[in-house]
C-alpha cells in the first residue's frame, strides 16, 4: 500500500466510500500503524466489503498486481478443485517417454514432513466483512454457517464449539495443537478493525477426528481447513476439495452465494488471500538447508513462503519451517498444491544431501 499511494490518489479517493460505507482511511489503517513486519512484507490494507476492490481499485490494483506476480486488472482467473490432477514431478522422473500423467503428491517424505495442511477462506455474498461487519452480521454469519455445517456427514460429520463457550484451557490447547487460529494479538490484525467484539461470534466448527475444520468469523468469514499428521498431501487436499464443494452446495441451497468473480476469484479479506485463497503448507525438519545461504533464493525460485510452525507472526524452532505457497492469485488450487509438493520434495532432497555433507550445487531450481 506505502509503495502504491501517493498525495494525489489519496486525494482522489479520501472522499469515496463503498455502499455499506467503507472509507479509504478503513483501507490503509492496519498499512498506517504498522509500517513495518518482522518477517514478510504484508500488503497494508485490507477489504471491509465486496465493493472495495471495485471502487478503490486505483490503489488495490496495483497492490494486487505487486502482490499476486505481475497480476494484471484484464487477467481471469482460473479454478481446479480436482485433486486427481496431482501428478508426480515429472523432473523427478528417471524416463519420461510419453505424457500421461501419473498420479502424485501422496508421498511427501515423513521423516521430514511432520504435517500436511490445505486451507482456504470464503466470504458470504452480502454481508460486509471482518474488519467492517456489525456485531449482528456477524452472529447471522455463525447461525448460518452451522446451519450448512450441521448437515455435513460421514467422515466430515462434525460439532461446532463458540470460542465463548469454550475455557481459556480448551481454547489454548486448540491453538497449541495447530486447529485453532491465535487470539488477534498481532498489531496488523488489531489495526484492521477484525477483532472488535472478540470473541462473540467466533468459533471452530470440526469434524471428530480434527482433519477437517472450519473457522468462523476469523479473517475471514469462513475459513476452510483440511490437515492431518505426516505427508499424504494428496489425501489431504482430496478432503480439502470435496469438503468444501459441499459447503458451497448447501450455502447455495439456502440462497447464499460466496463473494466471487472472473478476476479476482474468490473474494477476501486480504488483498493477498484474493483467487484461490489457498494456503498448501508442511510443517517440514530443514535445520541444514534453513541455515544455507541460498535457503531464501530457493524458496523464491520455487513461489514458497516460510513461517513459523505457530502461524504467520511466529519464528521457526528447532529448524522446522511451514513451508508455503507464496501465490493465492493467477494459479489453479492444483497448480499450488502441485508448486508444494513439488518444492518440498526438492528441499527435503536438499536437507538429505547437507545432512550427509554433500553440496547442493546442482539441485539448484530454475525460477518457476
Ligand atoms: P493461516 O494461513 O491458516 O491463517 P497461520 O499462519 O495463521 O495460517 O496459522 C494458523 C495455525 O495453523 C497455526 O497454529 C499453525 O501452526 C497451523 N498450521 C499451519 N500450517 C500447518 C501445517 N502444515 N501443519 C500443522 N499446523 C499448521
Ligand atoms: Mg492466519
Amino acid at each position: 500500500m506505502a509503495k502504491v499511494l501517493t498525495p494525489d490518489m489519496y486525494n482522489n479517493l479520501r472522499d469515496k466510500e463503498t455502499p455499506s460505507g467503507f472509507t479509504l482511511d478503513d483501507l490503509i489503517q492496519t498499512g498506517v500503524d504498522n509500517p513495518g513486519h518482522p518477517f514478510i512484507m504484508t500488503v497494508g490494507c485490507v477489504a471491509g466489503d465486496e465493493e472495495t476492490y471495485e471502487v478503490f481499485k486505483e490503489l488495490l490494483d496495483p497492490v494486487i498486481e505487486d502482490r499476486h506476480g505481475g497480476y494484471k486488472p484484464s487477467d481471469k482467473h482460473k479454478t481446479d478443485l480436482n485433486s486427481e490432477n496431482l501428478q508426480v514431478d515429472p523432473h523427478t522422473l528417471i524416463s519420461v517417454d510419453h505424457l500421461t500423467l501419473i498420479p502424485g503428491g501422496d508421498d511427501l517424505d515423513p521423516n521430514y514432513v511432520l504435517s500436511s495442511r490445505v486451507r482456504t477462506g470464503r466470504s458470504i455474498r452480502g454481508f460486509c466483512l471482518p474488519p467492517h461487519c456489525s456485531r449482528g452480521e456477524r452472529r447471522a454469519i455463525e447461525n448460518l454457517s452451522l446451519e450448512s455445517l450441521d448437515i455435513l456427514d460421514g467422515d466430515l460429520k462434525g460439532k461446532y464449539y463458540a470460542l465463548k463457550n469454550m475455557t481459556e484451557e480448551e481454547q489454548q490447547q486448540l491453538i497449541d495443537d495447530h486447529f485453532l487460529f491465535d487470539k488477534p494479538v498481532s498489531p496488523l490484525l488489531l489495526a484492521s478493525g477484525m477483532a472488535r467484539d472478540w470473541p462473540d461470534g467466533r468459533g471452530i466448527w470440526h469434524n471428530d477426528n480434527k482433519t477437517f475444520l472450519v473457522w468462523v468469523n476469523e479473517e475471514d468469514h469462513l475459513r476452510v481447513i483440511s490437515m492431518q499428521k505426516g505427508g499424504n498431501m494428496k489425501e489431504v487436499f482430496s478432503r480439502f476439495c470435496t469438503g468444501l464443494t459441499k459447503i458451497e452446495g448447501l450455502f447455495k441451497e439456502r440462497g447464499h452465494e460466496f463473494m466471487w468473480n472472473e478476476h479476482l476469484g474468490y473474494v477476501l479479506t486480504c488483498p493477498s488471500n484474493l483467487g484461490t485463497g489457498l494456503r498448501a503448507g508442511v510443517h517440514v525438519k530443514l535445520p541444514n538447508v534453513s541455515k544455507h545461504e541460498k535457503f531464501g533464493e530457493v524458496l523464491k525460485r520455487l513461489r514458497l513462503q516460510k513461517r513459523g510452525t505457530g502461524g504467520v507472526d511466529t519464528a521457526a524452532v528447532g529448524g522446522v519451517f511451514d513451508i508455503s505457497n507464496a501465490d493465492r492469485l493467477g494459479f489453479s488450487e492444483v497448480e499450488l498444491v502441485q508448486m508444494v509438493v513439488d518444492g518440498v520434495n526438492l528441499l527435503v532432497d536438499m536437507e538429505k544431501r547437507l545432512e550427509a555433507g554433500e553440496s547442493i550445487d546442482d539441485l539448484m531450481p530454475e525460477q518457476k
